[in-house]
């Protein structure tokens, strides 16, 4: 009966239900909107009228065979012809054969169009959202980010090979059956119609009755893992055994798991009860039009025959699939509305930082930057640095000090254009960090960032990062700089040793080392260093001074400090508080100036650490 036939599909969302918050959301669809998706399929207007031929062609051949039947009956079985029998048997087989070999060139040239347009979407999100500033990966969650990148734009896939060419080949089905069946005989045709209804009524409300049953087992399994989450960890059990709750747990557990196994039994028996209701609908109308065709043919027409009664069954059975799905296509319609809505207002987000367009290029940088009275809020209203002015002259270096949370590295965050200021300006060699290419800006400063990043790949791999072409000897001149050439060497692959989760598991103190290497391998003009405030271990510390401690002796460099080592390294000392510059100078004037310095002084600095410098 109902079979599925070649061209007749379903929609991508599978349950043709949408959940409160769905309903809620809809989205507006707006001419523009459609305008815009149409826009990504434009380039492949050929492939889809194509397709739109193909999906015409095997709806209408998946139909001959319903329609062949008759002929089989009637000019075979009836006339007992076994030459057109045979006939009509092996066409009706051909013709099958042929609708599916064109689903299946359909299914390739859709899913060829449908793969083609989510790779543009792709490589255009992905584009857009690497000009998208920090702010933007600070304020959005990771996983809503990577939700949107692969889980959205692979629904636009499902929707282009499924949604679309289901409504096409659905309704092309349905009027070529409905067309069919009225040539044959307009009363059976009628009645035919009328008994859809009786097919898809039923259907939906089983399914809507499964779908609420389906969300509220959901829920029911959500507070069972919740229950197992908190019971099952060593800290939970702890708590559990300590207050001596083991029955009072147990009894939640058995309470909802009751629930559940409720919940599941009515689930499952919603499903058979479906099944019963749906072979009672579906076999009625056949009958009603055997019943109506043996009534028309025996009492009044004597054109009707046994043959035309059995193709209007058999396309009945046809319209059965088609009108679920255009009933339920509505659903799946809102649905790809809203994945391209969310695709789109991702897209559409405006790039904060960008280059302007008589931005400058910096050809021979010297490393002057200054900042004046520099104002700046992540957020309105809400400003965390106010007035900082300082300059820091080229060769010369600066160390920013102050407590947690003062501001230190939103400072050095302006300088690579991390965030633009809010109010005054940033300079670098004269000129405001805003008129200056990004590119040029950023290549003429490093950073050494606390949470050192090393991607998963080999020591060698990291280092190119930062210049592609580098030689194997300036690879290991500026490990050596940098103090980790003793332990790369030691290592049983030398640069060639796979870091991070694929490979070896370096320490904060090694990882450090490594991305001050590859900043000297990208040799940037200006040195940023944000120290680790993390506790080193005393041999990684002295390590990671002896490298960096040329590094603010030769060269443009500011950093913030957190030891007293990199302090008395640098040629002037900010320290900042609530966003302030409040004293700077250098060590000696400010330890006995009774401030902010001199507290932290005594109170961060390691005593240890003071004894040996200053020989206090
Ligand atoms: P420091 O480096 O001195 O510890 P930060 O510059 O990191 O301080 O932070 C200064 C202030 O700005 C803090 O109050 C911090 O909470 C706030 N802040 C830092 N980053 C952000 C951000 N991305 N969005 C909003 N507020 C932030």
């Amino acid at each position: 009966m109902a079979g599925g036939g070649p061209g007749i599909r379903g929609g991508p969302f599978g349950g043709g239900y949408m959940t409160e918050e769905e309903k809620a959301n809809q989205p507006k669809v707006t001419p523009a909107l459609l305008k815009r998706i149409f826009s990504y399929l434009k380039p492949y207007w050929k492939q889809l009228a194509l397709v739109m031929f193909l999906i015409a062609v095997s709806a209408v051949l998946g139909l001959l065979p319903s329609i062949l039947t008759g002929r089989i009956i009637d000019e075979g079985l009836i006339k007992q012809d076994m030459g057109k029998l045979v006939f009509y048997i092996v066409l009706s087989l051909v013709i099958t054969l042929g609708a599916s070999l064109i689903g299946v060139a359909d299914t390739y040239i859709n899913t060829w169009i449908a793969q083609h347009i989510t790779y543009d979407m792709r490589n255009q999100m992905f584009r857009h959202l690497q000009k998208m500033s920090q702010r933007f990966f600070t304020n959005n969650n990771q996983g809503d980010i990577i939700t949107r990148m692969t889980s959205d734009i692979g629904g636009v896939e499902r929707v282009i090979t499924s949604t679309f060419s289901s409504i096409l080949s659905n309704s092309l089905t349905l009027i070529v059956a409905l067309i069919a069946m009225y040539q044959r005989n307009w009363i059976l045709a009628t009645i035919g119609i009328v008994i859809v209804p009786l097919f898809t009524i039923p259907t939906r409300q089983a399914g809507k009755a499964r779908w609420s049953m389906t969300q509220k087992s959901q829920a029911c399994n959500d507070e069972i893992n919740g229950i197992l989450n908190e019971t099952m960890s060593v800290s939970g059990q702890l708590l559990v055994k300590l207050f001596g709750k083991e029955k009072t747990e147990y009894n939640r557990y058995r309470s909802v798991n009751r629930k559940m196994i409720k919940l599941n039994i009515r689930e499952s028996m919603a499903g058979r009860w479906f099944r019963v209701v749906l072979t009672t609908f579906t076999s009625i109308g056949p009958m009603l039009i055997y019943l109506g065709g043996g009534i028309l043919m025996m009492k009044y027409d004597n054109n009707l025959t046994v043959g035309d009664i059995s193709v209007m069954v058999a396309l009945l059975g046809r319209m059965y699939i088609p009108v679920n799905s255009l009933l339920n296509i509505q659903v799946d319609w809102i649905r790809s509305m809203a994945l391209f809505t969310r695709i789109f207002e991702y897209l559409d987000m405006p790039v904060e930082i960008k280059d302007k367009p008589d931005a400058v290029a910096l050809p021979d940088a010297k490393g002057n930057i200054t900042f004046e009275h520099v104002d700046f809020a992540y957020e309105e209203g809400k400003m965390i640095l106010k007035d900082i002015s300082f300059e820091l002259k080229s060769g010369r270096s600066i160390a920013i000090v102050g407590p947690s949370g003062s501001g230190k590295s939103t400072i050095i965050n302006l300088i690579p254009r991390l965030y633009d200021v809010s109010a005054g300006r940033v300079t670098f060699d004269g000129v405001d960090v805003r008129d200056i290419q990004l590119a040029a800006l950023r290549d003429r400063v490093g950073v050494v960032s606390q949470e050192t990043y090393l991607f998963n790949g080999t020591i060698r791999e990291n280092l190119l990062y930062a210049k592609s072409d580098a030689t194997e000897e300036e690879m290991i001149e500026v490990c050596k700089k940098a103090n980790i050439y003793d332990f790369i060497s030691a290592a049983e692959n030398g640069l060639d040793t796979l870091v991070g989760n694929r490979g070896l598991k370096l320490s904060g103190g090694e990882k450090q080392r490594i991305s001050i290497a590859r900043l000297l391998l990208k040799d940037p003009t200006v040195f940023i260093f944000d120290e680790a405030t993390s506790a080193l271990d005393s041999i990684s510390e002295s390590k990671i001074q002896d490298a960096i401690d040329p590094i603010i002796q030769s060269r443009t460099s500011i950093l913030i400090a957190h030891r007293l080592s990199t302090i008395l390294a640098a040629d002037e000392i900010l320290v900042v508080q609530d966003g302030r510059i409040v004293e700077r100078g250098n060590h000696k004037d400010l330890v006995g100036a009774g401030g902010v310095y001199q507290e932290l002084y005594e109170t961060q600095f390691s005593k240890g650490e003071k004894q040996e410098e200053t020989g206090i």
